[in-house]
């Protein structure tokens, strides 16, 4: 048996590899972004699988159900909150009869270090009636997305593999299985399981209902949703999910008594397994990555069969409701002491705010905005996801909203409609091919009093710096082809040689009565540095 060691996120890729996937698709978001990239190096290594990023989660969905319509397998990723984009898919493609394995690869982030929320995907899961299935480590990341492409094609439905961030960012050894074949192009015989005409759907809805009792059975006898009782003593029951595990397992040493145990990796939950446990202890403490799913549902189902039985989670404040577990709370939970760690003290650094960095060309569009509102008595700049989301922070203190993917454009569009003008809107290129297109369609719609910035970096650069799907070049006939008038679009270098002529335009443009876009574009300078060192090394070659 080969070996290898993986991230979270390679390890979901290999294991999707390995199950005879065909394609892939994505769009990039931290912790996810690592799934896709490891299947775009695999593909220029071996030639396959079809691997590639797409302008967004929901473009990415569908084109994975393209893949699945005809008989092949294909893996779709992203961050929790582009499952929000892909959400329209998802939730309808549950009543589809999928044919070749549709996996759905989600990593939530927890403690919100690259996200605006914490939102738990096993939620979507939940309500689209979706098994989900949730890795405790590394080889559960691999061996788990090989199992959900087997259970897509048996329960003819997505897959959703939940991953968080400390597990989709730190590697272990994963011991590798045999690959499978692709499979053969079989295109779906099935056309009412993929029309969903009210006719078909209420059909296709009910069939999805009747396996519900099937997949509730497969969950109970799942490996994965291990129930180990300690017929010795009574006193507390543990239930685990995900990562959690690994926390339990640290501290469980120090506890004087092995406590009944329920790990479950497998949704739905094994609902005979948790009243079994349930019936069995005094006390039951909940540990889950997230918001407390399981605690809920276990407040739902026992009160009435078992009153007095205590439960503890988030719910009751034993767990913290918000941020990541870690051994420590998860050791505060279970009653233990924290031990006193050894306090060093370091040197007394000035704390440093995350900054865009020096040469940024964002840098030069902020100081060229700051110079055109100076004097306004009012303005409103609303802001999008990236890199110049910095642009909240000292020295520009210059927006005032980060939402999500294109909101940026809508949001000034309802102030200045409301009154408040200049409205002005900030977005990068690949937030606007993202989800900054059809709120543009509105604006130059009604020729809103507004105006937008889109900062052309050519790169994603928040994610590591993929490439654009399109030239930037073409971001112009995609501006004028909705409607934009010529007249008030204009494209300048964001350059510090430029700074003062870019500020004029803005004042101007921010003075004109309608709708006007401006292009601010230069390369970000970590990927002309980046694509500098590859050309110097490919010429070493
Ligand atoms: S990575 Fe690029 S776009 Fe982001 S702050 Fe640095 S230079 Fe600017």
């Amino acid at each position: 048996m080969k070996e290898q060691v993986l991230l979270g996120d390679e390890a979901v890729a290999l294991g999707a590899v390995h199950a005879g996937l065909t394609a892939a698709y994505a769009y990039p978001g931290t912790p996810s972004t690592e799934i896709t990239e490891f299947l775009i190096r695999y593909k220029e290594r071996y030639g396959s699988p079809h691997a590639a990023w797409c302008a967004n989660e929901k473009t990415a969905f569908e084109e994975a159900l393209g893949v699945s319509m005809v008989g092949r397998r294909a893996l779709v990723s992203m961050k929790h909150v582009g499952l929000n984009v892909a959400a329209d898919p998802l939730m309808n493609s549950a009543l589809l009869s999928i044919e070749g394995g549709l996996v759905v690869a989600v990593a939530d982030d927890p403690g919100m270090h690259s996200s605006q929320n914490e939102q738990d995907s096993r939620f979507y899961a939940d309500f689209a009636h979706l098994p989900c299935l949730e890795p405790t480590d590394q080889q559960e990341a691999y061996e788990m997305t090989r199992e959900a492409f087997e259970l897509s094609e048996w329960y003819r439905t997505p897959v959703i593999i939940r991953l968080v961030t400390r597990l989709a960012h730190s590697r272990a050894v994963v011991h590798l299985s045999n690959p499978v074949e692709e499979r053969p192009l079989r295109k779906t015989t099935n056309r009412a399981g993929w029309i969903l005409l009210p006719a078909n759907a209420r059909k296709q809805w009910q069939s999805l209902l009747d396996r519900e009792n099937d997949l509730q059975e497969r969950s109970d006898n799942s490996p994965v949703n291990h129930l180990d009782l300690n017929k010795a003593d009574k006193s507390l029951g543990v239930i685990t999910t995900g990562i959690a595990r690994n926390y339990y397992f640290e501290n469980l040493d120090d506890l004087s008594c092995k406590p009944s145990h329920l790990h479950i990796g497998m949704y739905p939950p094994p609902l005979d397994k948790m009243r079994k446990l349930a019936a069995h202890v005094n006390t039951l403490l909940i540990l889950e990555e997230g918001y407390p799913l399981l605690e809920r549902q276990i407040r739902g189902l026992l009160p009435r069969a078992k009153g007095d039985l205590v439960i503890h989670g988030k719910m009751d404040g034993t767990v913290p409701a918000a941020g990541e577990l870690t051994p420590d709370i998860v050791r505060k939970s279970l009653g233990l002491e924290i031990p006193q760690g050894i306090r060093i003290d370091g040197l007394p650094l000035a704390t440093r705010p995350p900054q865009l960095c020096a040469g940024c060309p964002h840098c030069d569009t902020y100081n060229a905005l700051t110079h055109a509102m100076e004097g306004l008595e009012q303005s409103v700049v609303t802001a999008d996801i990236g890199c110049y989301t910095l642009g909240a922070l000292p020295p520009y203190s210059t927006i005032e909203s980060c939402v999500c993917m294109g909101a940026s454009i809508g949001m000034a569009k309802g102030a200045s409609e409301a009154g408040y003008r200049p409205a002005v809107a900030m977005i990068g290129d690949s937030t606007f091919l993202h989800s900054g297109i059809t709120p543009l369609i509105d604006a130059a719609a009604g020729n809103t009093d507004m105006t937008l910035v889109i900062l052309d970096n050519e790169t994603t650069a928040m994610t590591g710096g993929q490439d654009p799907l399109i030239p930037s070049s073409r971001l112009e006939q995609i501006v004028l082809g909705v409607g934009v008038d010529p007249n008030h679009f204009h494209v300048l270098p964001a350059h510090p040689k430029k700074v003062d002529q870019l500020a004029g335009i803005l004042r101007t443009e921010m003075e004109h009565k309608g709708l006007s876009v401006v292009i601010a574009v230069r390369e970000c300078i970590e990927t002309a540095k980046r694509k500098k060192a590859t050309a110097a090394a490919t010429a070493n070659r």
